[in-house]
């Protein structure tokens, strides 16, 4: 999770305390460890949701949801879209954002800010690719055991209630982001 040397000038630089930038003494350039975006969206389809079991570590084998690391200046909504369509071939659209969920991701522990969405298909073929070796649709009362992430579990439980105030949800979703406009 921490610098070894300065990025700027490659002076040695001390391991600074949890949350804290290390400074380095020689040029001052402050080391932030800030949490890494990342976005995904829980497709749904006839009542059940996309997984993507994972082809790569960490967590090689588990299933996941589909999503992914945003790129620089990339809005989470076109991050999440982009990734369905890297990693699924499926164009979907965006009904609601779901919530924010931190976590740690693999063996630096380095954290994780995960943003999630609801989803549907708009086109596309489903098709495995990129880093995913299975694509399944599942039920949510019958999903499969372990997820690559903990903080999955907890999405799953809110989509859950989200579905409950589905309409409202959407329309909230749609006034309060425009999403119309990123979407196209
Ligand atoms: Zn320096």
């Amino acid at each position: 999770m921490s610098y070894k040397f300065c990025v700027s000038c490659g002076t040695a630089l001390e391991e600074s305390a949890p949350f804290s930038p290390q400074l380095c003494n020689n040029c001052g350039t402050r080391h932030y460890h800030n949490s890494k975006p990342c976005s995904g969206a829980l497709v749904v389809q006839d009542g059940r949701v996309l997984l993507a079991r994972r082809g790569v570590e960490p967590f090689k084998g588990y299933w996941d949801i589909p999503g992914g690391f945003l790129e620089a200046g990339e809005h989470p909504e076109v991050g999440a879209i982009r990734e369905l369509a890297e990693e699924t071939g499926l164009r979907i659209r965006l009904n609601g954002l779901l919530g924010m969920y931190m976590d740690r991701y693999g063996s630096d522990g380095a954290w994780i800010i995960n943003i999630y969405y609801v989803a549907e298909v708009l086109g596309g073929t489903l098709a495995v690719m990129d880093d995913v070796a299975a694509l399944e649709w599942f039920a949510l009362q019958d999903l499969p055991g372990e997820f690559a992430f903990e903080h999955q579990n907890q999405v799953i439980e809110d989509f859950k209630q989200w579905l409950e105030n589905k309409e409202s949800n959407m329309k909230k979703y749609e006034v309060s982001l425009n999403n119309q406009d990123i979407v196209q």
